[in-house]
């Protein structure tokens, strides 16, 4: 803990941790110390972790990166976490992301950007850039993100670690600030491929709080990392064939794959026709969600109230106007429109038709294939403001991680070199739905 309490103070500058938990983190791993001393040590003994500023913790302050949760304490701990300190891990503090997890580049933040630790004058990629930059930084050992449509993938692959998105319900969601809740999930970061199967293993699972949370039992994925057989692998020709594939990317992508063929593995080219569909279909759907998840921030419950009411209902709409950041309000104006009278069939009906399509052709491509593998990001880091004015720009570096969001399967992804300006590559591996196992044995050989 000392160790990493030193490291966070020498790179505080790039800004991942909101609230460091100094004390109460000394004092779980002297407790911790003794447990092990009497030979009584959790499985998760002495690992500090840190978690992202939407996953909630007793007695500790929550925002969601955002004014309108300024001062919120949460009054119980999310399950995720709870599983995780039952096993004597060390909860090390909160970290920053984009708000309410909108966005790809941690730049929607009140608690302003988190810097690149590769190139400083990079984005970490968003949602979960404060877990991911924390785990680059060697700030913790490990920490959870949450990843909706990519927010744990693609700041895996922009700071060079390994992060997971579960199988949809694999891990309950109570205690999750909720974004869109039929695609939210809470995933892991971390250095290797042991640490994060473990911990996944200790927090998946059912729960009596979270109804969708699966009833499956949880393999102890850190105990099945060994990989021998011949694997069928497909890639997808459209997701190669993009145009908007930064060529270093494809180039990786490229070679890995012809590498898995010369180690004897079956790889094959397969059509995803559907792939110009998963974006809308994603901002559709997601957009309706968040609308509907986010009205309960009306400056009653929680948080922030203004100052400036002078009746209900200014007190509402001065709350609301002020408390949330742009891109929020943005996608609860999309979210509204979506789901109104007028159009709700044109967009929210036909979005969720072929939200369908897309996962039934991706888990018929699953049961055929033990892996598809893609790229992780179109492009590498990008700089601050690139794509600041320009929210569809910022929308298109979901392309390749929202396909498995909307079909609910699990995704890992992992470092796969650098390009030629030395910035992480990250590629993609999916499995079929509560396929983490096969997932972390692959990524295991792979690393
Ligand atoms: N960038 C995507 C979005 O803004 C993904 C976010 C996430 O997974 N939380 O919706």
């Amino acid at each position: 803990v000392h160790y990493y309490l030193d490291n966070i103070q020498t790179k505080a500058h790039l800004n991942a941790f909101v609230e460091v938990y100094k004390d109460s983190a000394l004092a779980q791993a002297a407790a911790v110390d003794e447990k092990i001393a009497a030979g009584k040590g959790g499985r998760l003994a002495g690992m500090v972790i840190g978690i992202k500023d939407v996953l909630v913790y007793k007695d500790h302050e929550v925002n969601a990166s955002s004014k309108i949760l300024k001062g919120f304490v949460s009054q119980f701990t999310a399950t995720a976490v709870q599983r995780l300190i039952d096993e004597d891990a060390i909860i090390i503090g909160r970290l920053n992301c984009d708000e309410f997890g909108m966005g790809s580049s941690n730049e929607n933040s009140v608690h302003g950007k988190v810097l690149n630790a590769t190139d400083e004058s990079r984005v970490p990629g968003g949602s979960s850039g404060g877990s991911a930059v924390a785990v680059q930084a060697n700030l913790c050992t490990v920490s959870l993100g949450t990843d909706t449509g990519g927010s744990v993938r693609q700041p895996a692959a922009f700071t060079g670690v390994i992060g997971i998105k579960p199988t949809y319900s694999r891990v309950s969601r109570w205690g999750l600030i909720a974004y869109a809740s039929s695609f939210d999930t809470i995933g892991v970061f971390s250095r290797n491929v042991k640490d994060n199967a473990l911990v996944m293993e200790i927090m998946a699972g059912p729960d009596n709080f979270d109804s969708t949370a699966s009833k499956k039992p949880v393999p102890n994925y850190s105990e099945l990392l060994h990989f021998d057989k011949r694997a069928k692998i497909a890639y997808l020709k459209e997701t190669l064939a993009s145009l908007a594939l930064q060529p270093e990317i494809k180039e990786n992508t490229v070679a890995l794959l012809e590498k898995l063929k010369q180690e004897g593995h079956q790889v094959e080219e397969v059509q995803f026709p559907l792939l110009k569909y998963v974006l809308p279909t994603y901002y559709i759907l997601t957009t309706a969600e968040a609308s509907s998840n986010l009205s309960r921030f009306d400056g009653v419950k929680y948080g922030y109230r203004t100052p400036n009411a002078h009746n209900l209902e200014s007190m509402y709409k001065k709350t609301r106007s002020e408390g949330f950041g742009e891109e929020v309000k943005r996608r609860i104006m999309l979210g509204a429109f979506v789901l109104s009278a007028s159009y709700y069939d044109a967009y929210f009906t036909k979005a969720q038709k072929v939200r369908r399509l897309i996962k039934e052709y991706t888990e018929n491509l699953l049961s055929k294939y033990d892996y598809i593998i893609l790229p992780t990001t179109p492009s590498t880091a990008f700089k601050f403001g690139e794509h600041s004015n320009d929210p569809v720009a910022m929308y298109l570096e979901d392309l390749y991680t929202v396909q498995a969001s909307v079909s609910g399967v699990p995704s890992l992804s992992l470092p796969n070199g650098t390009d030629k300006e030395g910035l992480p590559i990250g590629v993609q591996i999916m499995a079929n739905s509560f396929k983490e196992a096969e997932l972390y044995a692959f990524a295991n050989y792979l690393t």
